[in-house]
Parts: C-alpha cells; sequence; structure tokens
C-alpha cells in the first residue's frame, strides 16, 4: 500500500523527501514548472514501492506508510496523492481542489503551524 502525504507538507514542501526517494515517485520535483503552482507534493500510489524512505526525511512528519495508517482527518488527501500527474492540467486541478477543499474543511488543523501539525493530528478525530 502506498505511503501518504498529508497536510504539514502544505506550507513546508520543501522537497526533502524527493531527494531520497529511490524511484522519484513524489510530484513535482523542484526543478519542474509545476512545482510553484502545487500547494503540496504528493505520491505517486503505483510508482511507490513502500521503502520507507521518506518518512524520517520529511522535518514535519507528513507522510504515513498507508492508507490505513492515515489519520482519519487526513484521508481526504488520499485521493489528492492518487489522482496528481505531473503535466497532467486536469489531474492537477483535481489535486489541488482536494487540497483546498481540505483547507476549508479543516480551519483547526491548519490553524496549527505546518511544523507542529502531525504531533496534533491525534488530537483530531
Ligand atoms: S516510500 Fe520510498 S518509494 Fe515510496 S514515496 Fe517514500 S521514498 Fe519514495
Ligand atoms: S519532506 Fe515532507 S514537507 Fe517536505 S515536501 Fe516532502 S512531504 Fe512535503
Amino acid at each position: 500500500m502506498p505511503f501518504v502525504i498529508t497536510d504539514p507538507c502544505i506550507e513546508t514542501k520543501d522537497t526533502a523527501c524527493v531527494d531520497v526517494c529511490p524511484v522519484d515517485c513524489i510530484h513535482p520535483r523542484k526543478d519542474e514548472a509545476e512545482f510553484a503552482q502545487a500547494t503540496m507534493l504528493y505520491i505517486h500510489p503505483e510508482e511507490c514501492i513502500d521503502c520507507g524512505a521518506c518518512v524520517p526525511a520529511c522535518p514535519v512528519a507528513a507522510i504515513y506508510e498507508s492508507h490505513d495508517a492515515t489519520p482519519s482527518h487526513q484521508k481526504d488527501l488520499i485521493p489528492a496523492n492518487d489522482v496528481y500527474r505531473n503535466g497532467d492540467a486536469d489531474a492537477m486541478a483535481q489535486a489541488e481542489a482536494i487540497v483546498q477543499a481540505h483547507i476549508a474543511a479543516h480551519p483547526d488543523i491548519m490553524a496549527i503551524p505546518a511544523a507542529e501539525r502531525a504531533a496534533a493530528h491525534p488530537n483530531f478525530s
């Protein structure tokens, strides 16, 4: 089951995970034109080989190891990871819409600084 990027990536987006991924399945990369438009990064579910290298690399603990491990209030971001395809305008727009809906639906979580958000995830249902 693929790894999932969640909302601490929003406002962080530092690409530390991209640098350690052995199969380059985290998109978009910083050197791609799409990077500026993306509110967060995404793991391609079919390209991810579940190696786990990205988890300790993320400075804000945004990455969960599976759909099951992803907190319930973050599961709405799973389809964003699934649908995002670099260079596909429709797919990118779909992912962005999901992320914006998540931000709108969770003002309480998003009010927490990104660096502290993952630690606070257990406080939300
Ligand atoms: S688990 Fe491994 S393959 Fe999957 S996104 Fe993370 S670093 Fe890449
Ligand atoms: S390391 Fe974490 S915060 Fe940085 S881009 Fe990857 S998932 Fe986002």
